[in-house]
């Protein structure tokens, strides 16, 4: 069970967040939505200082929701390459043309609507509509939820979702209930500062938190004891085949992934998960004269839960004008503008021929 030792905790998390936390991100010098937005999206599973590059050179591309929504996915694509998990990437380009067409390129106010848009959920939604209109609603990312299920001792397992939402409903009343305008935009940064700074998956800093005389998991000892979360996702395994066909002029053949799955939406080598399928591609074109083929050195790529075995085979000379479905054949000055799966760029930057 959970116990609430009070008041003020709100009021410790604001002023704590003023002297300790985090004030000078870009993102934290606007209440422009549509920058939010875009911080908040990014910054999910994402580092701060990986996030900021991209940041700055979104922003300079598209200085409104307007510009992104008029921008072709590949263009989007192309700018996320590298950042990873690409289905933000494709939900940021659809939110964007939804803003535009259902509500007329005006964001809405409320995480009520909000969480309607594509790619934002609850949390994300609670968090633009605290930053940006202060509304009085919580969020519950990663952080958040490890530094709340600590505070309150939530032993509850959050696998189960009516668990999840009590600690939605915990999460609500903590939340400040004077000066939101200024409040809600500060405890709501604060909750998250803390989570990433102080309140640790590993060794939390109890010493140093402001929260350390009101909370339950420190005072029982235990504080990496929660969240409470028992289901696991099982890690799959999968292996692939990677076709790198290479022209004679060394265009690389690249086709669109289909619209979902893994690298779904983005231009990539043919790629076949299995190795029957990879020969009937391979062999005719392998038996060609004037062609060379070559397999590469095996590698492996991690995702959230799956780890994927990569057999690239090089494939090069007097290749057909159009080997498969959906492509094109694209130099290497082609591809910063095209969404890559950053494995796939590193690939064929590692296969390129030397020209000196
Ligand atoms: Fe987290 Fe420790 Fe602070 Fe509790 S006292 S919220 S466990 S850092």
């Amino acid at each position: 069970m959970t116990k609430l030792r009070g008041e003020g905790i709100a009021e410790l998390v604001i002023a704590w967040q003023e002297s300790h936390g985090r004030n000078h991100l870009p993102w934290q010098q606007t209440r422009d939505p549509y920058k939010v937005w875009l911080s908040e999206i990014m910054l999910q599973q994402t580092q701060v200082a990986t996030v900021l590059e991209y940041y700055a050179r979104f922003l300079a591309r598209f200085p409104d929701v307007a510009a992104l929504a008029q921008a072709s996915q590949d263009e989007v694509m192309g700018l996320w390459s590298g950042l990873g998990y690409y289905t933000r990437a494709r939900n940021l380009h659809r939110c964007a043309q939804q803003v535009v067409v259902k509500h007329g390129g005006v964001f809405p106010q409320t995480a009520e609507i909000l969480v309607t848009l594509p790619g934002i959920g609850r949390s994300t939604a609670g968090a633009i509509a605290a930053f940006c209109f202060s509304q009085r609603v919580p969020i519950l990312d990663a952080n958040v939820r490890r530094v709340l299920t600590r505070l309150l001792g939530f032993e509850n397992d959050l696998a189960s979702v009516r668990n999840e939402r009590l600690l939605w409903s915990e999460a609500d009343t903590l939340l400040p209930n004077k000066n939101l305008a200024t409040a809600m935009p500060r405890y709501t940064q604060g909750l998250m500062d803390l989570g990433a700074s102080v309140c640790t998956p590993r060794s939390p800093a109890c010493g140093i938190c402001p929260l350390v005389s009101r909370c339950e998991a420190f005072e029982r000892g235990h504080p990496e004891r929660y969240p409470v979360k028992t289901r696991k996702l099982a890690r799959r395994s999968e292996s692939w085949q990677l076709v790198i066909l290479r022209d004679a002029v060394g265009k690389v053949w690249l086709q669109r992934r289909p619209s979902s799955g893994i690298w779904a939406g983005m231009y990539c080598v043919p790629v076949f998960a299995d190795m029957g399928s990879a020969q009937t591609f391979i062999a005719p074109l392998c038996a060609a004269p004037g062609v060379s083929c070559s397999d590469l050195q095996p590698f492996l790529h991690v995702l959230t839960h799956r780890d994927l075995h990569l057999h690239p085979i090089l494939i090069s000379g007097e290749l057909p004008s159009e080997p498969g479905e959906d492509g094109a054949w694209l130099g290497a000055d082609d591809w910063p503008s095209v969404g890559l799966p950053a494995p796939i760029r590193k690939l064929l930057d590692s296969t390129q021929p030397q020209l000196w």
